[in-house]
């Protein structure tokens, strides 16, 4: 892709626990790891754009979910304020996937348009048992996030802008979007939960990268990552505190 070139600023509004093997198939049975709550602030070509939009507050997280921390520091506006960003000034928000930690606060972005795939709002919307609590679908009792979000729906791959696509990327979630962006360094790709720390993109003996145990579809999960190895120069996981060790990208 060439073309304008984008900055990309992770953004952590909380701290989870996680059973390991969730993020890593089959891997540390029996141990925690802390994982920050990230969205993505990307900006280029007098645009700017949210992907994903963090979890609920910390008491409702816990409540419902897995142990969320949040500091003060951390409450999304205030996250945002201190690397410069107004959310009433964002023009587009993009929801990689409909999971309670990646589709709260959408109501900061007054003015954005807001993109997730067809295939995600209806699944979120009856999933199966398992994932219902996740999803917070109807059927737990929860009203999901985004039920007042006036979405705009796509149907697989997107051009967003120019150097800046959206990949239908089933995987973690059967609707999952990752943005590839151009950015002076090369194309980065917003792998989200698909690829949830830098130890899922180590592999082991027998291939990589490995994938985490949420999923529909294994084979499309695998297909979704070797079209990322292929096309992306660099890769951000969705739950990785490396991904703050670098307050920019590109
Ligand atoms: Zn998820």
């Amino acid at each position: 892709m060439n073309g304008t070139q984008y900055t990309i600023t992770p953004v952590s509004v909380g701290t989870l626990n996680i059973d390991k093997p969730q993020f890593v198939w089959g891997q540390g049975w029996g141990t925690e790891v802390k994982a920050p709550v990230l969205m993505f602030y990307v900006e280029g070509g007098g645009k700017r754009i949210m992907i994903d939009t963090g979890c609920a507050e910390p008491e409702w997280g816990t409540k419902y979910h897995k142990s969320l921390v949040r500091t003060p520091e951390q409450e999304p506006a205030r996250a945002l304020a201190a690397i410069g960003v107004n959310p009433a000034e964002i023009d587009i928000v993009v929801a990689t996937h409909l999971h309670w930690d990646h589709c709260y606060n959408h109501e900061l972005f007054t003015n954005a348009r807001f993109l997730v795939q067809r295939r995600e709002l209806q699944y979120a919307a009856a999933p199966p048992p398992i994932f219902a609590n996740v999803y917070e679908a109807p059927i737990t009792g929860m009203t999901p996030a985004y039920s007042k979000t006036k979405f705009e729906v796509l149907d697989g791959e997107y051009d967003l802008a120019e150097g800046l696509k959206l990949v239908f990327a089933p995987g973690h979630a059967p609707g999952m979007q990752c943005p590839l962006i151009n950015t002076a360094k090369g194309l980065y790709y917003i792998a989200g939960d698909n690829v949830p720390l830098y130890e899922n993109l180590e592999g082991n003996k027998f291939g990589r990268p490995i994938p985490g145990m949420i999923f529909e579809n294994l084979s499309l999960y695998y297909e979704t990552l070797r079209n990322m190895e292929r096309m992306a120069d660099h890769v951000l996981p969705g739950h990785d505190f490396k991904v703050l060790d670098q307050a920019r990208y590109g």
